[in-house]
């Protein structure tokens, strides 16, 4: 017999039994089916938990267009030459031959919340009974005048991983002797709150040895940032005069590009530069929008299990959600989805769920050895993910804690990607 709705809720011993066993079931297959888009830190850490854990009880397909996924972390050391961009790339291969994973590299299209059915690219059509979307970020339209993506070749925003930031350290590389980098830094909020600053730091670091005449220009809408005092105090041991920041108090705000003639306007002065990164405002991955789960830039979820609010049987994790105090993070995504991943199962399955708590640090290296760390632990309210307490790296640390730190970020770096992809 197929287990349904109906049936389960209409008779008294399985109603008796709703604590316990499976509240969801579509008609008509055997295994519940569980859909993910998006094989990032977010997507490929649930499908991972999803299937481990249920031990084959859940249909699992993850749906991604690459089949290597290069990790936008770590991007910046690659950038500064700490890293080679194949230590970034990692593969689906295990997610599949290990853990049963259906791995299916393309594009999801469209998603139609009444049937319960994924649209892909190339023409399939995928049913579940949840679907988990974690499909990062885009960027909005017009963020900056003058910029468009058709311009990210001639000004790279390398924030998202592997061409795009293969393409900005060539440019950082080819830059003439004593040329000018110039960062359009995004508004808040914005994949990775430290991400462009650490990028600054590496990019520096990278010309002190081969451009050490080059400057730094950034263009920034805020008056601060993340670890503000910790770069800044960075840039002035490391990089002295080489650095240039412009907050929004000096017209940091007031940007407009001009990718063809390749210069930058900062509050109505132009200059020549030999690169821009130009890192616009952002948005969830457009299949969210298309699923129908957004508001505004991001999809509004809940706390206790990353369930949209439009739609309690589609979820959205990682930078695309909007969920609260956690800033968007590869952690982050790591940690909402194995609240969602153990919520999932329960709810398919009836095995038991876990109050939902969850965790964050945003390591960053500013130079050889010198890393700094923020971080926080959160817990699930009823209105979102509220912070429960924090910490941060100090100023004038001495330097063998830096290094430490570092350390620390290296094995963070694995283990996350270990979690990811098995
Ligand atoms: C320069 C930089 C440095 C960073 N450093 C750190 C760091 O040190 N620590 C840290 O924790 N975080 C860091 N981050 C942030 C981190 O990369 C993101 O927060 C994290 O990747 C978010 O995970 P996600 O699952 O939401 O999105 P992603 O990891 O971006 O995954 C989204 C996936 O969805 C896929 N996708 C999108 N649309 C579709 C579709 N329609 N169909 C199918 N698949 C789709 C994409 O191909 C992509 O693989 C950094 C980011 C940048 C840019």
């Amino acid at each position: 017999m197929t287990l349904n709705r109906r049936i389960f809720m209409g008779t008294g011993a399985a109603a008796m039994a709703s604590l316990s066993a499976p509240s969801v079931l579509a008609d008509g297959h055997g295994r519940p089916r569980v859909v993910l888009i998006g094989g990032g830190a977010g997507g490929a850490t649930a499908a991972r938990y999803l299937a481990k854990d249920s031990k084959g009880e859940l249909d699992v397909t993850l749906v991604e267009p690459s089949r290597t996924y290069f990790t936008c972390f770590f991007s910046n050391l690659y950038l500064g030459g700490f890293r080679d961009i194949d230590d970034l790339g990692h593969n689906y291969g295990t997610l599949a031959a290990k853990y049963g994973i259906n791995v299916v590299h393309d594009w999801a299209v469209g998603v139609d919340r009444d049937s319960k059915m994924v649209t892909l690219a190339g023409g399939s059509k995928l049913p579940y009974d949840k679907l988990i979307l974690s499909p990062g970020i885009d960027f909005v339209d017009g963020a900056v005048e003058g910029w468009s993506v058709s311009s990210q070749n001639a000004m790279p925003h390398a924030y998202k991983g592997g061409s795009q930031t293969e393409l900005l350290k060539a440019q950082v590389m080819a830059m003439p002797e004593g040329g000018t980098f110039a960062m359009v830094a995004p508004p808040n909020p914005f994949r990775c709150p430290p991400g462009p600053y650490e990028r600054v730091s590496m990019v520096a670091h990278a010309l002190k040895s081969s451009n050490p005449t080059a400057k730094i220009i950034v263009a920034d809408p805020k008056e601060k940032f993340s670890k503000m005092s910790l770069f800044q105090e960075g840039w002035a041991n490391h990089y002295a005069g080489m650095v240039d920041w412009i907050g929004s108090d000096f017209g940091g705000g007031n940007v407009s590009v001009d990718p063809n003639a390749m210069t930058v306007t900062i509050d109505g002065e132009e200059t020549k530069v030999d690169v821009c990164n130009v890192i616009p405002a952002m948005k969830a991955g457009r299949i969210a929008e298309l699923a129908g789960v957004t508001e505004g830039n991001w999809a509004p979820v809940n706390a206790a299990d990353m369930s949209t609010k439009a739609d309690a049987d589609v979820y959205v994790l990682g930078d695309a959600s909007q969920q609260g105090d956690m800033p968007k993070s590869g952690f982050s995504a790591n940690s909402q989805a194995k609240v969602c991943a153990n919520a999932v199962r329960g709810a398919l399955t009836g095995s038991k769920v876990f109050p939902a708590k969850f965790s964050n640090t945003c390591w960053s290296l500013i130079g050889t050895d010198d890393g700094v760390k923020v971080g926080a632990t959160y817990e699930a309210t009823a209105e979102k993910i509220s912070k429960v307490d924090g910490f941060i790296s100090s100023t004038g640390e001495d330097s063998a804690t830096r290094k430490a730190t570092f350390e620390e970020s290296e094995g963070w770096y694995a283990g996350i990607t270990a979690d990811m992809f098995g």
